[in-house]
Protein backbone atom coordinates (compact mmCIF):
# COMPACT_ATOMS: atom_id res chain seq x y z
CA UNK A 1 0.00 0.00 0.00
CA UNK A 2 0.84 3.66 -0.98
CA UNK A 3 1.48 5.82 1.79
CA UNK A 4 -1.46 8.74 2.05
CA UNK A 5 -1.20 12.32 3.15
CA UNK A 6 -2.90 11.09 6.01
CA UNK A 7 0.39 9.30 6.81
CA UNK A 8 2.23 12.28 7.86
CA UNK A 9 2.04 14.87 10.29
CA UNK A 10 1.47 18.23 8.63
CA UNK A 11 1.38 20.78 11.07
CA UNK A 12 3.97 23.68 9.80
CA UNK A 13 5.33 21.46 7.69
CA UNK A 14 6.02 22.42 3.80
CA UNK A 15 4.08 20.10 1.63
CA UNK A 16 4.14 20.16 -2.55
CA UNK A 17 1.08 19.10 -3.33
CA UNK A 18 1.33 18.00 -7.05
CA UNK A 19 -2.08 18.77 -8.37
CA UNK A 20 -3.37 18.24 -12.23
CA UNK A 21 -4.63 21.94 -12.45
CA UNK A 22 -4.18 20.86 -16.40
CA UNK A 23 -7.66 22.68 -17.22
CA UNK A 24 -8.64 23.89 -21.40
CA UNK A 25 -8.21 27.85 -21.05
CA UNK A 26 -9.05 30.30 -24.11
CA UNK A 27 -7.74 33.72 -23.66
CA UNK A 28 -7.39 33.39 -20.05
CA UNK A 29 -10.67 31.70 -19.04
CA UNK A 30 -11.43 28.50 -17.83
CA UNK A 31 -13.52 26.29 -20.18
CA UNK A 32 -14.09 23.59 -17.34
CA UNK A 33 -12.75 23.72 -13.73
CA UNK A 34 -12.87 19.85 -13.03
CA UNK A 35 -10.07 19.51 -12.27
CA UNK A 36 -9.50 22.29 -9.98
CA UNK A 37 -12.60 21.01 -7.86
CA UNK A 38 -11.35 17.24 -8.13
CA UNK A 39 -8.27 18.82 -6.29
CA UNK A 40 -9.57 20.63 -3.66
CA UNK A 41 -10.29 17.98 -1.39
CA UNK A 42 -6.54 16.91 -0.48
CA UNK A 43 -5.84 20.87 -0.10
CA UNK A 44 -8.29 21.64 2.90
CA UNK A 45 -7.14 19.01 4.24
CA UNK A 46 -3.46 19.89 4.19
CA UNK A 47 -4.77 23.68 5.23
CA UNK A 48 -6.98 22.02 8.22
CA UNK A 49 -3.76 20.02 9.57
CA UNK A 50 -1.67 23.38 9.58
CA UNK A 51 0.34 23.35 6.32
CA UNK A 52 2.37 25.51 4.51
CA UNK A 53 0.93 24.14 1.13
CA UNK A 54 3.03 24.84 -1.77
CA UNK A 55 0.82 24.13 -5.52
CA UNK A 56 3.19 22.45 -8.55
CA UNK A 57 0.83 22.05 -11.48
CA UNK A 58 1.37 21.86 -15.42
CA UNK A 59 -0.92 23.52 -17.86
CA UNK A 60 -0.49 22.29 -21.72
CA UNK A 61 2.59 22.29 -23.37
CA UNK A 62 5.58 24.86 -23.33
CA UNK A 63 7.14 24.93 -26.77
CA UNK A 64 7.94 28.47 -27.45
CA UNK A 65 7.54 31.73 -25.64
CA UNK A 66 4.26 32.37 -26.58
CA UNK A 67 2.74 29.37 -25.11
CA UNK A 68 3.95 31.07 -21.51
CA UNK A 69 1.53 33.64 -22.42
CA UNK A 70 -1.35 31.08 -22.98
CA UNK A 71 -0.36 28.49 -20.45
CA UNK A 72 0.10 30.80 -17.73
CA UNK A 73 -1.48 29.58 -14.21
CA UNK A 74 -2.69 32.76 -13.14
CA UNK A 75 -6.14 32.71 -13.71
CA UNK A 76 -6.21 28.65 -12.31
CA UNK A 77 -5.04 30.43 -9.08
CA UNK A 78 -8.39 33.17 -8.63
CA UNK A 79 -10.54 30.14 -9.14
CA UNK A 80 -8.46 27.49 -6.88
CA UNK A 81 -9.06 30.80 -4.11
CA UNK A 82 -12.74 30.75 -5.04
CA UNK A 83 -13.38 27.35 -4.00
CA UNK A 84 -11.07 27.37 -1.36
CA UNK A 85 -12.76 30.62 0.06
CA UNK A 86 -9.01 31.51 0.69
CA UNK A 87 -6.41 33.67 -0.47
CA UNK A 88 -4.01 31.75 -2.85
CA UNK A 89 -0.27 33.70 -3.12
CA UNK A 90 0.68 33.19 -6.50
CA UNK A 91 4.30 33.26 -7.80
CA UNK A 92 4.87 34.08 -10.99
CA UNK A 93 8.69 32.36 -10.69
CA UNK A 94 8.87 28.77 -10.79
CA UNK A 95 12.46 28.80 -9.22
CA UNK A 96 14.49 31.61 -7.86
CA UNK A 97 14.91 34.12 -5.03
CA UNK A 98 10.52 35.74 -4.97
CA UNK A 99 9.35 31.81 -4.57
CA UNK A 100 11.80 31.21 -2.31
CA UNK A 101 11.27 34.35 -0.17
CA UNK A 102 7.25 33.69 -0.63
CA UNK A 103 7.92 30.38 1.29
CA UNK A 104 9.94 31.67 3.75
CA UNK A 105 6.93 33.78 4.86
CA UNK A 106 4.64 31.17 4.76
CA UNK A 107 2.38 30.47 8.07
CA UNK A 108 0.31 27.30 8.84
CA UNK A 109 -2.64 27.30 6.24
CA UNK A 110 -0.82 29.68 3.98
CA UNK A 111 -1.33 28.29 -0.16
CA UNK A 112 1.08 29.42 -2.75
CA UNK A 113 0.45 28.27 -6.20
CA UNK A 114 3.67 27.79 -8.52
CA UNK A 115 3.17 29.00 -11.87
CA UNK A 116 3.13 26.42 -14.68
CA UNK A 117 6.06 23.65 -13.94
CA UNK A 118 6.56 23.48 -17.50
CA UNK A 119 7.77 26.61 -17.86
CA UNK A 120 10.76 24.58 -16.75
CA UNK A 121 10.24 23.03 -20.67
CA UNK A 122 11.57 26.02 -22.47
CA UNK A 123 14.15 26.20 -24.19
CA UNK A 124 14.99 22.76 -22.39
CA UNK A 125 13.29 20.38 -21.40
CA UNK A 126 14.00 20.52 -17.57
CA UNK A 127 10.25 19.30 -16.21
CA UNK A 128 9.34 16.86 -18.84
CA UNK A 129 13.05 15.83 -19.26
CA UNK A 130 13.25 14.99 -15.24
CA UNK A 131 16.21 17.14 -14.59
CA UNK A 132 17.78 16.24 -11.64
CA UNK A 133 18.92 19.94 -10.56
CA UNK A 134 15.44 20.87 -11.45
CA UNK A 135 13.67 18.13 -8.83
CA UNK A 136 16.17 18.82 -6.15
CA UNK A 137 15.45 22.05 -6.10
CA UNK A 138 11.74 21.48 -5.92
CA UNK A 139 12.75 19.55 -3.57
CA UNK A 140 14.99 21.96 -1.33
CA UNK A 141 11.97 24.14 -0.82
CA UNK A 142 9.94 21.56 0.95
CA UNK A 143 9.77 19.07 3.97
CA UNK A 144 6.67 16.54 2.57
CA UNK A 145 5.44 15.31 -0.96
CA UNK A 146 2.50 14.50 -2.09
CA UNK A 147 1.11 13.38 -5.53
CA UNK A 148 -2.15 14.19 -6.36
CA UNK A 149 -1.87 14.49 -10.31
CA UNK A 150 -3.20 11.68 -11.12
CA UNK A 151 -3.53 12.90 -14.95
CA UNK A 152 0.69 12.93 -14.93
CA UNK A 153 0.96 9.77 -13.10
CA UNK A 154 2.16 8.13 -16.41
CA UNK A 155 4.69 10.59 -17.06
CA UNK A 156 8.22 10.73 -15.40
CA UNK A 157 8.70 14.80 -14.86
CA UNK A 158 10.52 16.48 -12.16
CA UNK A 159 7.73 17.69 -10.41
CA UNK A 160 6.28 14.25 -9.40
CA UNK A 161 8.75 11.57 -9.85
CA UNK A 162 11.90 13.63 -9.56
CA UNK A 163 10.72 15.70 -6.48
CA UNK A 164 9.47 12.02 -4.88
CA UNK A 165 12.87 11.02 -5.40
CA UNK A 166 14.07 13.70 -2.61
CA UNK A 167 11.56 14.07 -0.46
CA UNK A 168 9.11 11.70 1.98
CA UNK A 169 6.27 10.93 0.02
CA UNK A 170 2.39 10.12 -0.37
CA UNK A 171 -0.59 9.68 -2.88
CA UNK A 172 -3.66 12.39 -1.82
CA UNK A 173 -7.24 12.09 -1.94
CA UNK A 174 -8.13 12.01 -5.58
CA UNK A 175 -5.08 9.96 -7.29
CA UNK A 176 -5.97 7.65 -3.70
CA UNK A 177 -10.20 7.51 -5.44
CA UNK A 178 -8.81 7.06 -9.24
CA UNK A 179 -6.69 3.94 -8.35
CA UNK A 180 -9.49 2.52 -6.03
CA UNK A 181 -12.09 3.21 -8.73
CA UNK A 182 -9.96 1.99 -12.38
CA UNK A 183 -8.91 -0.96 -10.32
CA UNK A 184 -12.31 -1.54 -8.42
CA UNK A 185 -14.10 -1.65 -11.54
CA UNK A 186 -11.84 -2.45 -14.41
CA UNK A 187 -9.29 -4.73 -12.72
CA UNK A 188 -11.29 -8.05 -13.49
CA UNK A 189 -14.23 -6.34 -15.13
CA UNK A 190 -18.09 -7.96 -15.16
CA UNK A 191 -18.62 -8.60 -18.58
CA UNK A 192 -20.04 -7.88 -20.95
CA UNK A 193 -16.73 -5.52 -21.30
CA UNK A 194 -17.28 -3.14 -23.86
CA UNK A 195 -14.54 -0.34 -24.47
CA UNK A 196 -15.78 2.32 -26.45
CA UNK A 197 -12.43 4.29 -28.36
CA UNK A 198 -12.82 7.55 -29.62
CA UNK A 199 -11.23 11.66 -30.06
CA UNK A 200 -8.18 12.63 -32.10
CA UNK A 201 -5.16 11.71 -29.98
CA UNK A 202 -5.08 8.87 -32.43
CA UNK A 203 -1.33 7.95 -32.30
CA UNK A 204 -1.14 8.29 -28.66
CA UNK A 205 -4.18 6.04 -28.31
CA UNK A 206 -4.47 3.53 -30.61
CA UNK A 207 -2.35 1.31 -29.66
CA UNK A 208 -4.05 0.67 -26.55
CA UNK A 209 -6.55 -1.67 -28.67
CA UNK A 210 -4.32 -4.35 -28.70
CA UNK A 211 -4.00 -5.14 -25.34
CA UNK A 212 -7.89 -4.02 -24.53
CA UNK A 213 -8.95 -6.21 -27.18
CA UNK A 214 -7.84 -9.24 -25.02
CA UNK A 215 -9.88 -8.00 -21.90
CA UNK A 216 -12.99 -6.44 -23.52
CA UNK A 217 -15.94 -8.13 -25.25
CA UNK A 218 -16.37 -5.32 -27.80
CA UNK A 219 -14.16 -2.19 -28.83
CA UNK A 220 -16.47 0.38 -30.45
CA UNK A 221 -14.63 2.58 -31.87
CA UNK A 222 -15.46 6.33 -33.40
CA UNK A 223 -13.67 9.85 -34.24
CA UNK A 224 -9.70 9.63 -36.01
CA UNK A 225 -9.15 6.17 -34.52
CA UNK A 226 -12.02 4.87 -36.47
CA UNK A 227 -10.97 6.61 -39.13
CA UNK A 228 -7.57 4.42 -38.97
CA UNK A 229 -9.24 1.32 -39.24
CA UNK A 230 -11.65 2.53 -41.81
CA UNK A 231 -8.88 3.95 -43.82
CA UNK A 232 -7.11 0.32 -43.37
CA UNK A 233 -9.95 -1.45 -45.01
CA UNK A 234 -9.70 0.88 -48.13
CA UNK A 235 -12.37 3.45 -47.64
CA UNK A 236 -11.97 6.68 -48.87
CA UNK A 237 -12.51 8.72 -46.02
CA UNK A 238 -11.77 12.38 -48.24
CA UNK A 239 -11.02 14.72 -46.06
CA UNK A 240 -11.49 13.32 -42.75
CA UNK A 241 -8.56 12.57 -39.92
CA UNK A 242 -6.59 9.38 -39.67
CA UNK A 243 -3.27 7.90 -38.58
CA UNK A 244 -1.21 7.12 -42.16
CA UNK A 245 1.89 5.33 -39.26
CA UNK A 246 -1.24 2.88 -38.02
CA UNK A 247 -2.95 1.72 -41.06
CA UNK A 248 -0.99 -1.80 -40.57
CA UNK A 249 -1.42 -1.78 -37.26
CA UNK A 250 -5.03 -1.07 -37.93
CA UNK A 251 -4.92 -4.05 -40.09
CA UNK A 252 -3.63 -6.40 -38.32
CA UNK A 253 -5.56 -6.00 -35.53
CA UNK A 254 -8.59 -6.17 -37.97
CA UNK A 255 -7.47 -9.56 -39.54
CA UNK A 256 -7.07 -10.99 -35.98
CA UNK A 257 -10.14 -9.52 -33.95
CA UNK A 258 -12.78 -8.27 -37.06
CA UNK A 259 -15.61 -9.91 -35.01
CA UNK A 260 -14.81 -7.59 -31.93
CA UNK A 261 -13.76 -4.55 -33.44
CA UNK A 262 -17.02 -2.59 -34.60
CA UNK A 263 -16.65 0.53 -36.99
CA UNK A 264 -18.90 3.30 -37.66
CA UNK A 265 -21.08 2.88 -40.70
CA UNK A 266 -21.66 6.65 -40.94
CA UNK A 267 -21.71 10.21 -40.28
CA UNK A 268 -22.18 13.54 -40.34
CA UNK A 269 -19.42 15.57 -42.25
CA UNK A 270 -18.37 19.46 -43.20
CA UNK A 271 -16.33 20.74 -45.79
CA UNK A 272 -13.69 21.71 -43.02
CA UNK A 273 -13.47 22.11 -39.31
CA UNK A 274 -15.57 24.14 -38.04
CA UNK A 275 -19.29 24.76 -36.57
CA UNK A 276 -21.83 26.20 -38.31
CA UNK A 277 -21.62 25.36 -41.56
CA UNK A 278 -23.67 23.22 -43.79
CA UNK A 279 -23.52 19.63 -41.92
CA UNK A 280 -23.57 16.45 -44.43
CA UNK A 281 -24.43 13.47 -44.01
CA UNK A 282 -23.83 10.16 -45.40
CA UNK A 283 -23.17 6.45 -45.21
CA UNK A 284 -19.01 5.69 -44.53
CA UNK A 285 -19.04 4.01 -47.99
CA UNK A 286 -19.96 6.87 -50.11
CA UNK A 287 -18.42 10.02 -48.15
CA UNK A 288 -18.74 13.17 -50.66
CA UNK A 289 -15.32 14.84 -52.26
CA UNK A 290 -14.33 17.29 -49.84
CA UNK A 291 -15.65 16.31 -46.45
CA UNK A 292 -14.79 15.57 -43.79
CA UNK A 293 -16.31 13.29 -41.78
CA UNK A 294 -16.49 14.82 -38.21
CA UNK A 295 -19.28 12.85 -35.65
CA UNK A 296 -20.95 9.30 -35.69
CA UNK A 297 -24.54 8.85 -37.21
CA UNK A 298 -27.54 7.66 -36.12
CA UNK A 299 -27.04 4.02 -38.05
CA UNK A 300 -24.13 4.19 -35.69
CA UNK A 301 -25.52 5.12 -32.89
CA UNK A 302 -28.46 2.59 -33.84
CA UNK A 303 -25.42 -0.25 -34.21
CA UNK A 304 -23.38 0.75 -30.92
CA UNK A 305 -26.74 0.47 -29.32
CA UNK A 306 -27.26 -3.08 -28.83
CA UNK A 307 -23.65 -3.37 -27.35
CA UNK A 308 -24.19 -0.77 -25.17
CA UNK A 309 -27.81 -1.53 -23.99
CA UNK A 310 -26.28 -5.32 -23.15
CA UNK A 311 -22.93 -4.56 -21.00
CA UNK A 312 -22.61 -4.77 -17.66
CA UNK A 313 -19.44 -2.68 -17.59
CA UNK A 314 -17.85 -0.01 -20.19
CA UNK A 315 -14.89 2.24 -20.66
CA UNK A 316 -15.24 5.11 -22.65
CA UNK A 317 -12.23 7.49 -23.94
CA UNK A 318 -12.68 10.11 -26.52
CA UNK A 319 -15.64 11.57 -28.09
CA UNK A 320 -17.31 10.31 -30.79
CA UNK A 321 -17.40 13.79 -32.51
CA UNK A 322 -16.40 16.98 -32.74
CA UNK A 323 -18.41 17.40 -29.57
CA UNK A 324 -17.36 21.31 -29.10
CA UNK A 325 -19.18 22.35 -32.03
CA UNK A 326 -22.89 22.29 -31.80
CA UNK A 327 -22.78 20.73 -35.05
CA UNK A 328 -21.49 17.53 -34.22
CA UNK A 329 -22.00 17.10 -30.69
CA UNK A 330 -24.22 14.48 -31.79
CA UNK A 331 -22.98 11.05 -31.26
CA UNK A 332 -21.05 11.87 -27.82
CA UNK A 333 -24.32 13.01 -26.76
CA UNK A 334 -26.35 9.86 -27.85
CA UNK A 335 -23.68 7.54 -26.82
CA UNK A 336 -23.90 9.13 -23.34
CA UNK A 337 -27.77 8.77 -23.11
CA UNK A 338 -27.15 5.09 -24.12
CA UNK A 339 -24.48 4.35 -21.16
CA UNK A 340 -26.88 5.75 -18.99
CA UNK A 341 -29.76 3.64 -19.61
CA UNK A 342 -27.54 0.80 -19.74
CA UNK A 343 -27.45 0.47 -16.19
CA UNK A 344 -23.95 -0.85 -16.61
CA UNK A 345 -20.66 0.15 -14.73
CA UNK A 346 -19.42 3.14 -16.50
CA UNK A 347 -16.06 4.47 -16.10
CA UNK A 348 -15.21 7.70 -18.48
CA UNK A 349 -11.34 8.49 -18.67
CA UNK A 350 -9.79 11.39 -21.12
CA UNK A 351 -9.81 15.06 -20.81
CA UNK A 352 -12.39 15.97 -23.37
CA UNK A 353 -14.34 12.96 -23.31
CA UNK A 354 -14.72 13.91 -19.06
CA UNK A 355 -15.58 17.61 -20.39
CA UNK A 356 -18.13 16.53 -22.82
CA UNK A 357 -19.86 13.99 -19.96
CA UNK A 358 -20.31 17.20 -17.17
CA UNK A 359 -21.02 19.70 -19.59
CA UNK A 360 -23.91 17.24 -20.96
CA UNK A 361 -24.99 16.63 -17.29
CA UNK A 362 -23.69 13.23 -16.88
CA UNK A 363 -21.33 13.68 -14.43
CA UNK A 364 -23.10 11.95 -11.61
CA UNK A 365 -24.61 9.21 -13.81
CA UNK A 366 -21.80 7.43 -14.18
CA UNK A 367 -19.58 5.33 -11.73
CA UNK A 368 -16.48 7.48 -12.29
CA UNK A 369 -15.10 10.19 -14.49
CA UNK A 370 -11.55 9.93 -14.06
CA UNK A 371 -9.42 13.17 -14.23
CA UNK A 372 -6.78 11.13 -16.32
CA UNK A 373 -6.46 10.48 -19.92
CA UNK A 374 -3.39 8.85 -20.74
CA UNK A 375 -2.94 7.80 -17.29
CA UNK A 376 -6.58 5.86 -17.25
CA UNK A 377 -5.52 3.98 -20.12
CA UNK A 378 -1.75 2.88 -19.16
CA UNK A 379 -3.68 1.88 -15.67
CA UNK A 380 -6.27 -0.56 -16.87
CA UNK A 381 -3.13 -1.71 -19.67
CA UNK A 382 -2.16 -3.22 -16.42
CA UNK A 383 0.93 -0.93 -16.77
CA UNK A 384 2.97 0.87 -14.04
CA UNK A 385 2.71 4.31 -13.75
CA UNK A 386 5.36 6.10 -12.47
CA UNK A 387 4.26 8.91 -10.82
CA UNK A 388 2.61 6.48 -8.35
CA UNK A 389 5.10 4.02 -8.23
CA UNK A 390 8.19 6.11 -7.00
CA UNK A 391 5.52 7.27 -3.80
CA UNK A 392 6.99 4.68 -0.30
CA UNK A 393 4.72 2.02 0.53
CA UNK A 394 3.49 2.38 4.47
P1 LIG B 1 -9.75 12.62 -24.67
O1 LIG B 1 -9.23 13.96 -24.21
O2 LIG B 1 -11.12 12.33 -24.14
O3 LIG B 1 -8.77 11.51 -24.43
P2 LIG B 1 -8.84 13.15 -27.36
O4 LIG B 1 -7.99 14.22 -26.82
O5 LIG B 1 -8.19 11.95 -27.97
O6 LIG B 1 -9.92 12.68 -26.26
O7 LIG B 1 -9.78 13.69 -28.51
C1 LIG B 1 -10.66 14.74 -28.28
C2 LIG B 1 -10.88 15.53 -29.53
O8 LIG B 1 -11.24 14.68 -30.59
C3 LIG B 1 -12.00 16.51 -29.39
O9 LIG B 1 -11.45 17.80 -29.41
C4 LIG B 1 -12.87 16.25 -30.62
O10 LIG B 1 -13.21 17.44 -31.25
C5 LIG B 1 -11.97 15.44 -31.51
N1 LIG B 1 -12.69 14.57 -32.46
C6 LIG B 1 -13.61 13.63 -32.20
N2 LIG B 1 -14.05 13.06 -33.34
C7 LIG B 1 -13.39 13.67 -34.35
C8 LIG B 1 -13.42 13.54 -35.78
N3 LIG B 1 -14.22 12.66 -36.38
N4 LIG B 1 -12.60 14.33 -36.50
C9 LIG B 1 -11.79 15.23 -35.89
N5 LIG B 1 -11.72 15.40 -34.56
C10 LIG B 1 -12.51 14.63 -33.80
MG1 LIG C 1 -7.88 15.35 -25.08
Amino acid sequence: MKKTIRDFDLYDKRVIIRSDLNVPLNNGVILDDNRIKESIKTINYAIDKGAKVIILSHLGRINSQQDKIKNNLYPVSLRLSELLNKKVIFSNETRGTVLEKIIDNMKPGDVVLVQNTRYEDFPIKKESGNDINLAKYWASLADIFINDAFGTSHRNHASNVGIASNLPSGIGFLVEKELKMLGKELTNPISPYVVIMAGAKISDKIKVIENLVTKADYILLGGGIANTFLKAKGIDLKESIYDKDNLDFANSMLAKYSDKIILPVDGYGSSSYKDGLEVVYSDINNIPNKIMVLDIGPKTVELFSKYILSSKTVFWNGPLGVCEFKNFEYGTREICKLLVNSGAKVIVGGGDSASAAIRFGYKDSFSHVSTGGGAALEFIEGKKLPGIEIIEEK
